[in-house]
């Protein structure tokens, strides 16, 4: 089976690993802190906080925006259940907002009409999660702009989006939003096994995810709100979790950053050839905006079903029974029982449920050789023409 995404482990991350399990720390230790630097630097971000999710990045990110009960959290139908469930995790209510049908991102104009009917009817969102599906960025200039006239704040959720670039910039740098968040998940772009982080360019929001990420107590007594009892003290000042991230998965992550550039380069390649093989089939390649660079996370199709005899269900099965582990990113949150239970129904966001209708990913990873993919482009036409 070709899986549809997959790390790529290499002799020094192996090394940089045992280094870490022969050292004095596992945890807290002087890796992690070389990690964030590291991302920092490279996104061009003031502060980078590693975790061991981004599910728990997206978490300690909406709490310390201040997102709580009373508030709403709005996000994109098609992504991950994590981008809606931390508004959830807050007590805060969750709205999606539908998908632009080129880029499948939340649409700004979707975006603007749905905001000047929340202004009306006095329950706009205190923070919108902004998706780069696939790693293609988000429309974040005209996110941020709608933001200064409605008030709200901004969370990248560019969980496939580490290594591409925005007007630039590499993502992270935080020129439009108020965080961004990163997964580090084994079939993201690099990875530390399971791991997340969170950057920002504000010096209060570091400092609240500092503490949330680590129970809410700190040795810092310019934070405490009385004076310490003495050397061994420590105050807890907030409510926090442990969502630390380990030395040995900051050690992955350190040597697997070097790669990024490199693997960020290849899948572009690796896409750009599935777009000339694919060129005649009856399928949507892709479409990328000419002055972003994608992170190229994921390679979905959608199938032209009206030229194509067999139904989106049996194109997938086909390709399953022929070796390629294709996937589909993503059924619609508000179609998952959990959030129709909330209230939301099928109908409610037409443009994601067309492209839940025909989307498919295909394999698509650094190591992917050109023969697999030739593999899978062979596998994708005969799975078009059965019955
Ligand atoms: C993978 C992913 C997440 C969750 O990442 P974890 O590190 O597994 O918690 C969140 N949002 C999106 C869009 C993702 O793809």
């Amino acid at each position: 089976m070709i899986p549809y995404g997959r790390q790529d482990i290499q002799q020094q991350d192996i090394e940089a690993v045992l280094e870490v399990l022969r050292s004095d720390f596992l945890t807290q230790g002087p890796v992690v802190p070389r990690f964030e630097k590291a991302v920092a630097e490279k996104t061009g971000a003031r502060h980078a906080l590693a975790v061991n999710s981004a599910t728990s990045a997206l978490h300690m990110a909406c709490l310390a925006l201040g997102l709580g009960e009373g508030d709403w959290l709005w996000t994109s139908p098609i992504t991950f259940v994590a981008s809606a469930n931390c508004g959830l995790y807050c007590g805060a209510s969750v709205d999606f907002v539908d998908i632009d049908p080129r880029t499948y991102n939340l649409c700004p104009k979707a975006l603007e009409a749905k905001m000047e009917q929340a202004e009306q009817e006095g329950r706009l969102p205190k923070v919108v999660v902004a998706v780069h599906l696939c790693g293609q960025p988000c429309d974040m200039a005209a996110i941020h702009a709608l933001s200064q006239r409605y008030g709200f704040r901004i969370i990248e959720d560019a969980s496939h989006a580490i290594g591409g670039k925005y007007q630039g910039e590499y993502i992270g740098s935080g020129r439009y939003s108020d965080i961004t968040v990163f997964s580090f998940h084994p079939v993201k772009i690099i990875t530390t096994a399971e791991g997340g982080m969170a950057l920002t360019n504000d010096d209060a929001l570091a400092s609240r995810m500092n503490l949330l990420r680590s129970h809410g107590v700190t040795r810092d007594p310019t934070l405490m709100t009385h004076e310490a009892d003495g050397p061994w003290y420590y105050q807890q000042v907030d409510l926090g979790f442990n969502y630390r991230m380990t030395e040995l998965q900051a050690a992955l992550g350190v040597s697997q950053l070097e790669r990024l550039d490199d693997y960020v380069a290849h899948r572009h390649a690796l896409a750009v050839r599935y777009d000339d093989r694919m060129a005649n089939l009856p399928v949507t390649t892709p479409w990328q905006h000419p002055e972003s660079y994608s992170g190229r996370h994921l390679y979905v199709i959608r199938l032209n079903l009206e030229r194509i005899a067999a139904s989106h269900r049996e194109v997938f099965e086909a390709l399953r029974v022929q070796g390629i582990g294709v996937n589909l990113h993503y059924i619609p949150v508000h179609t998952q029982p959990y959030y129709q239970k909330l209230g939301f129904q099928l109908g409610d966001f037409p443009e994601s449920e067309r492209y839940y209708a025909e989307a498919i990913s295909l394999p698509l990873f650094p190591t992917l050789s050109e023969a697999e993919q030739d593999a899978v482009v062979i596998a994708l036409e005969k799975a078009l023409q059965s019955p």
